[in-house]
């Protein structure tokens, strides 16, 4: 049989480069050395004569010597066959290893298997291709130099090196402390970063695009704030290229006002062309108005959704559309695309609006913005792909007031509700189901209907599966009171007006989709109330919750507690998986590889190639 080649194995198990290598540590040790002691319930190892034998029908015995130990010892096969009997004859010498018992008062070695190699400590691991190619592996491809030139110190990489090869047998399992722990936290760092260092691909623009957007600042009613301002001077720079596409995510939470910026980035390609891509019709439209508004006075502006269509897109300098837009294909060639809502999108679909306006092997720059703040530490690891900018602070301070509410606090909310209803404002209850069932202690839309459909006037009810529901959000904005829905609505929709929210069952969603809904109340700074109805009103998350509004930090605690085993709703993803690195509170170690991953210019390699051949 051909044996498969180093990069064969390695391609099964995945490993690509020498940290990978060195990061698959054995799961457990097993101990080859001749045993110091013999001791009931242990496997050992011993070195030992056959003295006599004996049979009973189909088990098997053989009376032992051990020099080591002076003392003779019972080998016990229950059902044994030619090969036992043949090889355990009298006068013969093996090294035997097997579980000792005590049986009656003399001691016993349970069904022994003849060694063959006597004196290491073997490693076992949890893999696709045996323990043994494994092992050759890594003893071929680790070692000090390996692991230096991999970007590791020395004292890391001897750390490493002892966790691979011990040289004293400490128990079946690794033995991992708190210092070997933070090195392979550091090294796991270190890899991730060094490859998406190496994935990192630049290509040139369409074009450079150094439009002047004062015509935009002058028609703004406010002033932006820092950060909208430190985003619009990261992308002036990035257009501003010629040799360098630009690939920029802007994350900012809902409401930080990132649609000045969306806006800014359009007037600086002013009649260049750029396109804008939003996850709905609804968004889109929001899109294309408030584009009207700040933008019309010096720019053609066309709206492309499947529904309706404004302007024309082939002339437009700003286009706006959802998905729809990836259908045209006679899209005229811009130089900037813009997609909204990212994370509303799938790869493919962010990949084909790229595609679909590339000029030969000239990119246009791409800007995405995102709602979905992530822990920073993650921010940190994924800016070594991509170029990232983050909005930290809102326009308003937002006077949102967070309470964790049980049974017994209903009539108060009912109280606050009606308040609210007075001075004009909406109030929307998300449920966590739409249809009765047994296995969640809430009521669903459906049960909760009537109740609020018989006390007040101008109650609308949507979710998920319902196809209506854009139609049935705007109705409610231009003039509803309580809107019963599901989590959909955490789609980018405005509702200026609504002040109270009631979440039911709040201690079964994420904290990062309780975030997002409560982002929902008091867009434009009015007084605002986020009610988290849960049985369980003591719940420490949830009060956590309470004290924080900044999406960054509530991106970072929701890792914490996910990581604790509190996983409770897989709607928002929570990132990169890692062994040992803790995105929740590793912030300092990724600080550190990433820069010396800087420092030292470190790329991935693949194993087996040299430094100076660095990937291309
Ligand atoms: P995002 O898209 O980040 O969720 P938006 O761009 O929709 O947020 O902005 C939320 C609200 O804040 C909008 O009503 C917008 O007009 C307003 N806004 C944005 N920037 C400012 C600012 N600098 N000062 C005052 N209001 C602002
Ligand atoms: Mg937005």
């Amino acid at each position: 049989m051909r044996r498969d080649s180093d990069e064969e194995l390695l391609g099964k198990i995945k490993i690509g480069t020498i940290l990978d290598l060195a990061l698959t540590l054995p799961i457990s040790y097993e101990d080859r050395r001749l045993s110091e002691h013999i001791v009931p319930g242990e496997i050992c190892t011993v070195e030992a004569t056959v003295i006599s034998t004996g049979s009973f029908g189909e088990r098997f015995t053989a009376e032992l010597y051990l020099p080591a130990f002076s003392t003779n010892i019972d080998a016990i096969f229950f059902k044994a066959t030619r090969y036992h009997r043949k090889k355990f004859s009298k006068g013969f010498s093996y090294i035997l290893r097997g579980r000792i018992k005590l049986f009656r008062n003399r001691l016993q070695i349970v069904q022994p298997k003849v060694v063959n190699s006597v004196g290491d400590i073997i490693p076992r691991y949890k893999s696709a291709i045996a323990d043994s190619k494994m092992a050759e592996l890594i003893k071929k491809y680790i070692d000090e130099k390996s692991l230096i030139e991999a970007g590791l110190l020395p004292e890391e990489a001897r750390t490493i090196l002892k966790l691979h090869f011990p040289q004293r047998y400490v128990g079946g399992i690794p033995q991992i402390g708190e210092r070997d722990k933070r090195v392979l936290k550091f090294a796991e760092a270190f890899n991730h970063i060094t490859k998406l260092r190496s994935k990192k691909r630049s290509f040139e623009a369409v074009e450079a695009l150094c439009g002047d957007p004062s015509f935009f600042f002058e028609k703004l009613p406010f002033t932006l704030t820092d950060d909208q301002k430190r985003a619009i001077e990261d992308i002036r720079k990035d257009l501003s290229r010629e040799d360098r596409a630009t690939r920029r995510v802007v994350i900012g939470d809902v409401g930080s006002g990132k649609t000045m910026v969306i806006l800014a980035a359009a007037a600086i390609a002013g009649e260049k062309g750029s396109i804008l891509m939003a996850p709905t019709s609804i968004l889109a439209k929001q899109l294309y108005e408030e584009a009207v508004k700040y933008l019309s006075h010096r720019l053609k502006i066309a709206l492309l959704i499947q529904s309706t269509q404004k302007g024309d897109y082939k002339t437009a300098d700003l286009t706006i559309g959802t998905h729809a837009i990836l259908y045209r294909e006679e899209m005229p060639k811009r130089a900037l695309v813009m997609v909204d809502e990212q994370h509303r999108f799938g790869t493919q679909q962010r990949a084909a609006l790229e595609s679909m306006v590339k000029s030969g092997k000239r990119h246009p720059h791409y800007l995405q913005f995102s709602a979905t703040p992530i822990p920073r530490t993650q921010a940190m690891l994924e800016s070594e792909l991509v170029d990232l900018t983050t909005i930290e602070t809102t326009p308003f301070s937002k006077k949102t007031t967070s309470i964790v509410a049980g049974k017994r606090d209903f009539s108060h909310i009912l109280g606050r509700i009606e308040s609210e209803m007075e001075k004009g404002h909406q109030t929307l209850i998300v449920y966590p189901l739409v249809d009765e069932s047994s296995e969640i202690p809430y009521q669903s839309i459906e049960e909760g209907r009537a109740f609020w459909e018989n006390r007040y006037d101008g109650v609308f009810v949507t979710h998920g599966r319902d196809r209506n529901k854009e139609e049935v959000l705007e109705n409610f904005r231009d003039g509803g009171k309580i809107l019963l829905a599901t989590t959909v609505i955490e789609v980018g929709i405005s509702l200026p007006l609504l002040t109270t929210i009631v979440i039911v069952g709040a201690e079964r969603l994420g904290l990062a989709t309780l975030h997002q809904l409560r982002g929902r109340v008091g867009r434009n700074g009015l007084e605002s109330v986020c009610f988290l109805y849960t049985n369980h009103p003591d719940n420490e998350r949830l009060k956590r919750f309470c004290n924080t509004t900044d999406g960054f930090e509530i991106a970072r605690l929701d890792l914490l507690y996910r990581n604790s085993g509190d996983i409770v709703d897989g709607t928002i993803q929570s990132g990169q998986k890692f062994r040992w690195l803790d995105l929740s509170s590793d912030e300092n170690i990724v600080s550190i590889a990433k820069k010396r991953a800087k420092q030292g210019d470190y790329v991935n390699r693949k194993i087996g190639k040299q430094r100076s051949e660095r990937e291309e």
